[in-house]
């Protein structure tokens, strides 16, 4: 057995301005709620030393393993449009950065104690949120959806005071990165182009190693949320806090606060209770993209050229997202109708589906997984709605190139049966805080295996098990 980690860890080889450094606060009685071991060995790291008990000391921040550099990131954002110069990781230590198998991941503890970044919070998470990213992220991998990963979660034997005292837990992520948008803006703000430039380099060689520049970058950036985004509306998630400082500028999920998969679909859908206006429904998160890559963009100007020529190419690039997006989205949706040729009514198709889809809530993931055997009518409360759409649908299906079993395969790797639905995530929390870890467990296993029938984990909530609204949770 080895706790040995190839660490090379090149964020803390930016400039001291970048980060504090900075140990997780150690806890009192850590305990392996979780392990992925699949991660594990993907990284080349001996899952069993990390069950061991020094694994779960370094899993929960007590131990610090050799060639870590633990680090507190600085960054900014904007959060529901509002900007602030000043946030960071207020409750997570980036250990540092592994190496293996061509790859180089960050890997940082989640809940890990109080920075200079947390401002009036604990530094600490409750064990629900812990549990419900680790279920959500490797279900959106499992769909093969840009994200990062769940290495471990670990209960810390304390309690953190959120409405009531709820049990503590550390999270051990894996991401690409976690650079955001926020933290070119930390610098842009500060007029550091120093800093803005060394942080350009640096994500260029990390993640974008064809950019040959600023314009590259942003180039790079702005198709990645395209994908992204587009692979997002494909499941029917909703990230719920597309602040700036929580998009990645490697293109992966991060931040999974309030996110939520819908169930009856409607394009405005909100979950997150403090979404109030909507400003991070499913239908608006490709404009929020738009947005939050305009935020990037500024930041870039001072390292492209001269000023006014810099500003018109750059917002010529942000403007091409609509259209790249658009691309992508109808790569995602064909593909879950099962159509490989293109037609100009395409998006109309698509869009004619959610529309019915819309007008009585029919659940999302049914509907879509439904479409291959037209069990899609029964998701429908009224299926005329459906018949009158499935009509069309069937004779653009005779007009595509696909064979009958083409069609199929594609639709079954493309039309997930389990999703993290909502009322089950929050059931399974429940459990676990009462002490019964064997849902989780069910949960994430029925959740790694999304594309294959589960007739037990695909029905949606009943009446009385809908949930309305999810919280940020810290
Ligand atoms: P989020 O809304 O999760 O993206 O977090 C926004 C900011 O609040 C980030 O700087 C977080 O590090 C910080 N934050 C969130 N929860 C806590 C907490 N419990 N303690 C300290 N900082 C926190
Ligand atoms: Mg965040
Ligand atoms: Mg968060």
């Amino acid at each position: 057995m080895s706790l040995a980690l190839p660490f090379d860890n090149s964020y803390a080889r930016l400039p001291p301005r970048f980060f504090t450094p900075q140990a997780p606060t150690p806890v009192t009685a850590p305990r392996l709620l979780a392990l992925n071991r699949d991660l594990a060995a993907e990284l080349g790291l001996d899952a069993d030393a990390l069950a061991s008990p020094a694994g779960v000391e370094m899993l929960a921040g007590n131990r610090i393993p050799d060639g870590a550099l633990p680090l507190s990131q600085a960054y900014a954002g904007h959060q529901f449009g509002g900007w602030n110069p000043q946030l960071g990781d207020g409750r997570a230590v980036l250990l540092g950065e592994i190496v293996a198998g061509g790859r180089r991941v960050d890997l940082q503890l989640k809940g890990s104690g109080p920075t200079p970044y947390s401002r009036m919070g604990d530094g600490r998470a409750w064990m629900g949120p812990v549990l419900r990213e680790y279920l959500v992220s490797e279900a959106m991998h499992a769909m093969g959806i840009p994200t990062t990963r769940a290495l471990a979660a670990v209960a810390t034997g304390e309690r953190v005071l959120r409405e009531r005292p709820l049990p503590g837990a550390v999270l051990a992520r894996v991401a690409s990165s976690h650079i955001r948008v926020g933290t070119f803006q930390y610098f842009a703000a500060r007029q550091d182009t120093d800093a803005v430039e060394a942080l350009a380099h640096h994500v260029i060689a990390r993640h974008y190693p064809e950019a040959e520049d600023a314009f590259g970058l942003l180039d790079a950036v702005i198709g990645a949320q395209a994908r992204l985004v587009a692979e997002w509306m494909g499941v029917g998630f909703i990230h719920g806090v597309m602040n700036t400082d929580n998009m990645s500028v490697a293109g992966e999920t991060i931040d999974y606060g309030p996110c939520a998969f819908i169930d009856a679909y409607h394009p405005d859908r909100v979950f997150s209770s403090i979404d109030q206006f909507g400003r991070y429904a499913y239908a608006r998160q490709p404009d929020i993209a738009v947005w939050n890559l305009a935020q990037l963009a500024s930041c870039l100007l001072p390292l492209m050229g001269e000023r006014d020529a810099a500003i018109a190419r750059a917002t010529e690039m942000v403007h091409t997202f609509p259209a790249r997006f658009g691309d992508e989205w109808l790569r995602v949706f064909r593909a879950k109708l099962g159509l490989v040729s293109t037609e100009d009514g395409d998006a109309d198709l698509v869009g004619g589906l959610l529309d019915r889809m819309a007008a009585t809530g029919a659940d999302f993931t049914l509907t879509f997984r439904g479409l291959a055997d037209g069990s899609a009518r029964a998701a429908f409360a009224e299926p005329a709605a459906y018949d009158g759409w499935a009509e069309v649908y069937a004779a653009r299906r005779d007009r595509d190139t696909a064979s009958e079993e083409e069609r199929a395969a594609l639709m079954a790797r493309t039309n997930p049966g389990v999703i993290p639905r909502n009322h089950r995530i929050e059931g399974v929390i429940a459990a676990a805080v009462a002490g019964d870890l064997a849902p989780f467990e069910a949960l994430h296993g029925a959740l790694s295996r999304p594309f294959e029938d589960q007739p037990d984990y695909a029905l949606p909530p009943e009446p009385s098990e809908v949930v309305e609204a999810t919280f940020c949770g810290t």
